[in-house]
């Protein structure tokens, strides 16, 4: 699609594929793609201009573990509200997610082709979205929200509260036909939960979940439409079984070995962890009312976290930025920044939320990096995040230009 035609120039580009800053760039923008990224001289008299002036140019933020539907911390009280009312709550956690610069978010269960297609025709102002619709949850499993002694699904029939609520399967046919359910529903990735979960009542932690067989027939279901998997799981045993079932990548992923990072790496698996949610309900947990069962699983998972980073990072697993927030605490998204800087380089860490993200959603011709055919989705910042990832977590004031789709969200330059 052609458009309006806007350069910027005098950019010192983040080339999210090298991890390098170019200076005196200028990117060239025909509607909502780049069409032309260059250090050369170029004619852009044509273009509405802007000036740079030699601050940092970066790809849109990618946020690859977010749940936009997770409109309060309580999820069994969110199960029962009606999808308009959470649809409309919603809204302004994608407007602020965007606004913290995150141009494109890979929802991991919740979120359903009406909020997307909503962001998509302007009516929510909000990042890309990419969705997975309900997860897919074994009998008791993380995504099965039933309080011990509720017997049928009865009102936690995955109707109301939008997507959070899993969809129920046991066996290899029934799973079979959740992941196909989803596929007709629009999803971009099928979600399975291999593991025990924080906020799920009735599971170990360190649990695994799902059979082999079932986990394989998720995946085999994903790829037959074209789509991948990603498993929720904490434990070595979880993971492992998860990687060898061939999903693509391993949220949270907080109790693996050396051993565990080592299978992810030879299967190519990508590590999303989402350590600021567990800071934020290590602080907040007790205060919101989670029960002491649950702030015991938070507990272990949380003092493993980090540790978890260094070994995937040192085996050569692909890091990926996510957060996985709930209700309040989504103000907390861009503290995800520095809590994983004390495991990875700056530079990886701004290639976590960018290139490494999309590379991870196979979308990095499109989104990710500052490229020829690439949305225009980009920020330009006060102060550099290479040298300082301070820059990023406090995206009020250091993002002075935000573009999305070659469409100024906001600009202060
Ligand atoms: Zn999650």
């Amino acid at each position: 699609m052609k458009g309006p035609r806007q350069a910027i120039v005098n950019a010192r580009l983040f080339d999210s594929a090298s991890g390098t800053l170019r200076p005196q760039t200028t990117i060239v923008i025909e509607g909502e793609r780049i069409t032309a990224v260059t250090q050369e001289p170029l004619q852009v008299d044509d273009a509405r201009l802007i000036d740079a002036a030699g601050r940092v140019v970066m790809p849109g933020l990618i946020d690859a573990h977010v749940h936009v539907v997770a409109t309060s911390h309580d999820l069994v009280g969110l199960a029962l509200q009606p999808a308009s009312l959470v649809g409309a709550q919603s809204s302004h956690i994608l407007r602020d997610m965007l606004q913290r610069g995150f141009t494109t978010v890979r929802d991991a269960a919740g979120a359903d082709f009406g909020l997307q297609e909503a962001v998509a025709r302007g009516l929510y102002e909000g990042p890309r979205l990419f969705i997975a619709g309900h997860p897919i949850s074994q009998t008791g499993g993380h995504a099965d929200m039933r309080p011990k002694g509720v017997q049928g699904q009865g009102m936690f029939c995955s109707c109301a509260g939008l997507g959070l609520v899993g969809a129920i399967a046991d066996g290899v046919g029934e799973v079979r036909r959740a992941v196909r359910e989803q596929v007709r529903n629009g999803a971009n990735h099928i979600k399975i939960m291999a593991g025990g979960g924080v906020s799920s009542p009735t599971d170990p932690i360190d649990g695994t979940q799902f059979s082999v067989e079932e986990l394989r027939a998720a995946v085999e279901e994903a790829e037959a439409a074209n789509l991948y998997a990603l498993a929720h799981a904490y434990s070595p045993r979880a993971v492992t079984r998860a990687v060898q079932a061939g999903v693509r990548s391993i949220e949270h992923g907080n109790l693996i070995d050396e051993a565990t990072a080592r299978v992810m790496k030879q299967h190519g698996t990508y590590l999303v962890p989402t350590l600021s949610t567990y800071a934020a309900l290590a602080e907040e947990g007790q205060r919101l009312g989670w029960s002491a069962a649950m702030l015991d699983k938070l507990q272990g998972v949380h003092d493993r976290g980090l540790h978890a980073v260094q070994l995937a990072h040192a085996e050569g697993v692909p890091v990926v930025f996510g957060t996985d927030l709930l209700g309040h605490m989504h103000a907390r998204q861009s503290g995800e920044f520095l809590l994983r800087a004390a495991a990875l380089s700056t530079v990886e860490v701004l290639q976590s939320a960018t290139i490494t993200a999309a590379r991870l959603m196979r979308q990095e011709a499109h989104i990710g990096q500052i490229v020829p055919g690439a949305f225009a989705d980009l920020l330009v910042l006060e102060g550099d995040p290479t040298e300082d990832l301070s820059v990023l977590a406090d995206p009020a004031r250091s993002i002075c230009l935000l573009m999305q789709g070659g469409r100024l969200v906001r600009s202060s330059l």
